[in-house]
């Protein structure tokens, strides 16, 4: 299928055509027909499959046909579209997206967030605006201000619907809801239908048409997972190891706290290794700049929390590693999500203390498959993994037979090619337990 078969207007295309995009991906495919139509929606995407332009090219199309927008005319504080986004580098992306599809139409567009002043959005806003991307608390505060008036909104986006929540916007994004015209076209975009999710949908969008990309909690297919078990006070140690050994670049490493991520980063940084680290305390600025630096090629390493990596608009990345297992599985999801997009292939790549076994078996309990797990000479670990493997066949942790066939499929591309352990089972390679605490540093 084609972009022209869409629908899509000669401005629109043209700026598809820029973009160097020839096909529309599936979410595209089957999400801008109803969109241009006017009907609600509700997406189950993740980020990477093109979601953002399947909202925003059918928007910008009916913001630009009188038929369907019959309010041309840019009203002073008014936009006709908000999209709201749970994080300030999401509400930066679509801006962009929305700036970039929309180049050739002169619809006007402003993303607001917090962590940078308040003042230029509103006078930005009084010069009018299109299309307003926001983040919940700081729309609130506009609200607040009456520097915005939402009753023209024709369109209202919830994009990544599961992370509003994730970040406790619910209560915001009720209040904001309210304030809308109750005429208006709903669309909801989600990586996961989790119970709250359906919940909202429920309560606001209105016989909504269905699209689903992705299978729940289904990891990009390309990406080859694996493990290596290392004490957690060798973590930096086999990090920088692996670095200096492979000549990594362009590697996202997950850390889960933030003072883990400046910690990491320092070090890495000292050791050579061009980083930045990403996460909710630092400035606007600063995170534009790390991003703008990872995504050129500057930095080889970009350190960063779950939530600062939400939705972060990157390509092609090579390799993600993560320093640290998430607690809630379902982030493992989120995090591999960065690798192996749009057909390029992509390592994930965990170093996996003693004390996160619980967080492993569940992650492979999520993907249904077992991660095929090293120990690299000379950082061996120093505790053995208690707690069985899901291969180890138990019947507390069940496996379908498909998944077996999958098991051991990572570890190519410029991986590290450390010593198996014994085929992933509890412990296989390492040495004795000794009495060393495996002690946390965040
Ligand atoms: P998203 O899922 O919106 O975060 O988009 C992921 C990436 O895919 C972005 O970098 C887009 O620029 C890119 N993209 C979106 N649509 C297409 C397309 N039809 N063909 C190729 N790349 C695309």
């Amino acid at each position: 299928m084609q972009f022209s078969e869409l629908g899509l207007s000669a401005e629109l295309l043209r700026a598809i055509g820029e973009q160097g995009y020839t096909t529309p991906t599936p979410v595209q495919q089957q999400a801008i027909p109803h969109i241009l139509a006017g009907r609600d929606l509700e997406a189950l995407a993740q980020t990477g499959t093109g979601k953002t332009a399947a909202f925003v090219l059918p928007i910008l199309q009916r913001l630009t046909n009188p038929q369907t927008s019959p309010l041309q005319k840019v009203t002073h504080t008014a936009p006709r579209v908000l999209v709201l986004v749970p994080t300030r580098e999401l509400a930066a992306q679509v801006l962009e997206s929305v700036r970039v599809y929309g180049a050739h139409t002169g619809l006007r567009s402003l993303a607001v967030f917090g962590g940078v002043g308040i003042n230029p959005q509103i006078q930005t806003m009084r010069r009018g605006i299109d299309i307003l991307v926001a983040t919940p608390g700081r729309l609130l505060d506009h609200l607040g201000q009456r520097t915005v008036d939402l009753s023209k909104v024709q369109t209202l986006v919830l994009d990544e619907a599961d992370r509003m929540f994730d970040m406790g916007f619910i209560r915001d994004i009720r209040r904001i809801i309210e304030r809308l015209p109750k005429e208006r076209q709903n669309l909801m975009f989600s990586a996961t239908f989790a119970a709250e999710v359906r919940e909202l949908a429920h309560t606001v969008l209105r016989n909504p048409a269905m699209v689903e990309v992705a299978r729940r909690n289904a990891p990009a297919e390309l990406v080859s997972h694996s493990v290596i078990k290392v004490d957690q006070d060798k973590k930096r140690d086999l990090l920088l190891h692996l670095f200096a050994a492979h000549g990594w670049h362009q590697v996202l490493v997950f850390c889960r706290t933030k003072h883990g991520s400046d910690a990491l980063a320092k070090k890495l940084e000292q050791a050579g290794v061009r980083t930045a680290a990403l996460h909710g305390n630092k400035s606007q600025n600063a995170r534009t700049r790390a991003l703008a630096d990872f995504k050129s090629g500057k930095l080889a390493a970009l350190v960063a929390t779950d939530i600062a990596a939400r939705g972060l608009d990157i390509d092609s990345l090579p390799r993600v590693v993560n320093f640290e297992l998430p607690n809630v599985p379902e982030d493992y999801i989120h995090r591999i999500g960065r690798t192996g997009r749009a057909g390029a292939s992509g390592e994930a790549l965990s170093l996996v203390s003693s004390d996160e076994r619980i967080q492993l078996r569940d992650i492979e309990r999520l993907l249904k498959r077992e991660i095929e797990t090293s120990v690299l000479p000379g950082f061996e670990p120093q505790h053995t993994h208690a707690v069985p493997r899901p291969s180890a066949g138990r019947p507390s942790a069940p496996k379908p037979a498909q998944a077996r066939t999958r098991t051991g499929a990572g570890n190519r591309s410029g991986a590290p090619r450390p010593a198996r352990s014994g085929g992933g089972g509890g412990g296989g390679g390492a040495k004795p337990a000794s009495h060393h605490s495996g002690q946390r540093h965040r």
